[in-house]
């Protein structure tokens, strides 16, 4: 018989993250990492060791503040975190408590549904069309929230600011956010769109575009009122959530502005290269404004063809799951990782075919 108080514990299926190998030994396109280190100001900071001896500031509000300063809003207006998906999961917490669904598309974030299970929020994914792209219109029925990533993972594509405005806008009685984990390889951000709407929430991460997945640092960009309505949330369950080296380092980051301009467009132009040398094999790639490519081949099945990378030290990305199951998600490493990966499936499609 099952102990009574099985009956209390909450059950969850929790969200399954990209491998993490222990070999080192691998080309490892297959969690979206940037293959270049973070500005070398952020390593200047490691070597200071009384960096670890005091608590860190509970408001990081010199990160904040530096935030705040890029992107030209006031500090009121930004929330940090460890990590977007921290950022997220307090959003949904503070911003999704309706009786009605939130929504979110069929294809998209796998995180946006473990965090509906997990705080008993009612959710709806309306399907994206035959192209991957939002049907703006599914968004016009009465909801209990909205997110949606931009550009769109696992498929990169970017929908245009006109059509995310237009769901903003036909939203004005519940929170949308606007996950933009990726804007920066490509796409024009929702932040313009900030001070025209108080329903709107952007998120942001410096796992992607500024190589630093490993410290865990996110942040939202929002109106004063809600973000003060996260930041409450946030100071009732862990007010040290922020560890000193990411708050300075993420600040260090931000300040080198060049060095990350410079690595964005490495990433960008290996994309582009990428695509074009893989095309000839017979994979079709979708319009990518992403650090990855979604790829899928004209006659060999995707899950055959991540199988046999793996077995040759290549990890990508393959999610068994309806609609997508033939396509393979591809993170943008260096051009010399790259190349190496090509000259695999090139080698791969000659032997089966
Ligand atoms: C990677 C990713 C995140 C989470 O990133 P963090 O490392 O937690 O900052 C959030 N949303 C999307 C769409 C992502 O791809």
């Amino acid at each position: 018989m099952m102990a009574a108080w099985s009956d209390n514990i909450r059950k969850v299926e929790p969200y399954v993250p990209g491998e993490q190998p222990k070999d080192t030994n691998v080309i490892k396109l297959n969690t979206n990492e940037n293959p270049y280190g973070p500005s070398p100001r952020v390593a200047e900071v490691i070597q200071n060791p009384d960096l670890l001896r005091l608590y860190p500031d509970p408001t990081a509000s010199q990160l904040v503040d530096v935030i705040a300063e890029y992107h030209g809003v006031d500090s009121s207006q930004v929330f940090v975190g460890v990590g977007s998906d921290d950022v997220l999961a307090m959003s949904f917490l503070t911003f999704f408590n309706s009786d009605k669904p939130i929504l979110f598309p069929d294809i998209t974030y796998s995180f946006y549904d473990v965090w509906a299970e997990l705080f008993r929020i009612p959710y709806e994914r309306p399907a994206l069309d035959e192209n991957f792209r939002l049907v703006k219109e599914d968004y016009y029925r009465e909801n209990g929230g909205v997110v949606f990533p931009n550009p769109n993972a696992p498929t990169g594509i970017y929908e245009n600011l006109a059509n995310v405005e237009d769901i903003i806008s036909h939203n004005g009685d519940s929170i949308v956010i606007v996950d933009e984990a990726y804007i920066d390889f490509g796409g024009k951000s929702a932040l313009e769109l900030i001070d025209k709407y108080d329903n709107l929430v952007v998120v942001r991460t410096f796992s992607k575009s500024r190589s630093m997945a490993g410290l865990r640092i996110g942040y939202a960009i929002s109106n004063p009122i809600l973000i003060k309505a996260l930041n409450d949330v946030k100071y009732s369950y862990n007010s040290y959530t922020m560890n000193r080296p990411s708050i300075i380092m993420g600040t260090e980051s931000v300040k080198d502005d060049a060095y990350f301009k410079a690595m964005v467009a490495k990433v960008v132009a290996t994309r582009t290269r990428f695509v074009e040398s893989i095309r000839p094999l017979g994979f079709t790639c979708l319009e990518s404004s992403a650090n990855f490519v979604f790829a899928t081949h004209e006659n060999i099945p995707a899950k055959e063809i991540f199988e046999a990378a793996k077995k040759a030290h290549i990890y990508v990305r393959y999610f068994d799951k309806p609609r997508i199951d033939n396509y393979l998600r591809i993170s943008i490493g260096t051009d010399e990782e790259m190349d190496k990966f090509v000259e695999f499936l090139t080698g791969y499609v000659q032997s089966i075919q």
